[in-house]
């Protein structure tokens, strides 16, 4: 602003499509960005193009409530999510941008017996692992956060499980920050390019994209399209393990700095942390119905609010100042899906239900591994798509299907 807005220069270029890529990668939301920038600095895979139908991080990338954590439980989940973690604490310094990375805590509260326990074999399996977890009594939990609704509760709260290197990120920073770092290595970013179809060879194999802007040539091709899977997926004649269901987020009016960390309700559906700005970042369950809309609705406000209500009842005369809906892959199992589909040339990554930007990272590189040697990354090996059929799904109850 100083400058009067003058002397700015594009921080990627806005390219015209090639004929031909080695990679086309469909969809231009962090995971897409993601692995096109993994591709060039990893694998020196640099002939690669994200082709977005709208602009980059018109969806989920930019909609979500930003939180990263590690919590998880299951192998297969485990190591993917913590190595996502460690990619996530040194962001800032790969991409040479500010994602402002605020590792400030997630608190899960629970309230019975029961829930402790599972809290505490969780605890005990991330830190077997690795990683960082406590479990919070009631005296403690009465410490950091002391503006709940302890005493007069339907779901008393009994104490939480913590990860303190667990918090937010900027979402559109993640967004603009890969497609800087992918496009300075030779990326080519299209946006306003929707696909409308695949281009196959008389084997079958997928060969390139028919697109709003022409026909694209590709080698190999990566669909990471989130809430839209099943619609590209069924371009090229797959039925996916997926629906689609709007999840809606909620911003407030700003307050004086409240909320320490994350704090999620463990007798509800309702997750909040706090902006930078004060505005309080909240959300809570999928809408029960298949839907492709991104638009929030009154139903799932009031339950949302509820559950807000129930544990902070102090922000009932808070105003709400935003509401917005995006489109989850809902997999069958909670769990991603990162391989090769039956598809010759089709490479597919998806079913990241309402917790994938805390895998932006992660599931960039380990969707590059797999574009780039044909097999799956170490840490990705368990999410097949196939491991349906085979009995094989993680199903990491609460936790890796949690909202946020
Ligand atoms: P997207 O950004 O949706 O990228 C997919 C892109 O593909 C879109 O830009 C779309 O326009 C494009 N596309 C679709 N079809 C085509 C086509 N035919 N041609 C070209 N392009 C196409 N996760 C967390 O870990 N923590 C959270 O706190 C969290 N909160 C959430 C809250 C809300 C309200 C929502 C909606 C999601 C939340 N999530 C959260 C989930 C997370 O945002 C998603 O799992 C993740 O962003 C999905 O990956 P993506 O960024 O690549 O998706």
């Amino acid at each position: 602003a100083l400058s009067g807005h003058k002397g700015w220069t594009r921080a990627w270029r806005d390219p015209q499509p090639k004929k031909h890529y080695d990679v086309v990668i469909i969809g231009g939301g962090g995971h897409g960005l993601a692995t096109a920038y993994f591709l060039a600095r990893e694998y020196g895979v640099r002939n690669v193009a994200v082709l977005e139908k709208g602009w980059i991080g018109s969806g989920n990338a930019g909609r979500n409530t930003t939180i990263i954590r590690s919590n998880y439980m299951l192998p297969g989940n485990i190591g993917f999510y913590e190595l996502s973690m460690k990619l996530w604490e040194r962001m800032e310094q790969d991409l040479n941008y500010n994602t402002m990375v605020s590792q400030r805590g997630i608190i899960n509260l629970y309230h019975s017996d029961a829930q402790r326990d599972a809290y505490a074999r969780r605890g005990n399996a991330m830190r077997i692992n690795g990683i960082d977890a406590e479990l919070l009594d009631g005296v403690q939990i009465r410490k950091v956060l002391p503006f709940l609704n302890y005493d007069n509760a339907r779901f008393p709260i009994q104490g939480g499980l913590l990860q303190r290197r667990a918090g937010t990120a900027r979402h559109d920073a993640v967004v603009w920050g890969y497609a800087r770092a992918a496009d300075s290595r030779g990326v080519d970013i299209i946006q306003n390019c929707e696909v409308t179809g695949f281009i196959r060879d008389q084997n079958g194999k997928v060969t390139g994209v028919e697109t709003s802007r022409g026909a694209i040539g590709a080698g190999k091709v990566g669909m990471a399209v989130a809430g839209n899977s099943s619609r590209v997926a069924a371009m090229a004649g797959l039925r996916l393990p997926i629906e689609s269901h709007v999840l809606q987020a909620f911003v407030s009016e700003a307050i004086k700095p409240l909320i320490p960390g994350v704090i999620t309700f463990g007798a509800g559906h309702f997750y909040v942390s706090q902006s930078d700005k004060g505005g309080l970042v909240f959300g809570g369950d999928i809408d029960g119905y298949n839907s492709y809309a991104q638009r929030g609705n009154m139903p799932v406000m009031e339950d949302v609010c509820e559950g807000g209500m129930a544990i902070m009842p102090m922000i009932g005369r808070v105003r709400l100042l935003r509401q917005w809906g995006g489109i989850m892959d809902m997999s069958m199992d909670g769990t991603p899906i990162i391989d090769r589909t039956p598809v010759d040339g089709l490479y597919l990554n998806a079913g990241w239900c309402y917790g994938g930007f805390k895998a932006t990272p992660a599931s960039g590189l380990a969707f590059a591994h797999l574009l780039a040697r044909d097999e799956p990354h170490e840490e990705a090996r368990r999410f097949r798509l196939d491991r349906f059929r085979r009995g094989a799904m993680i199903d990491e109850k609460g936790q890796g299907a949690q909202p946020n």
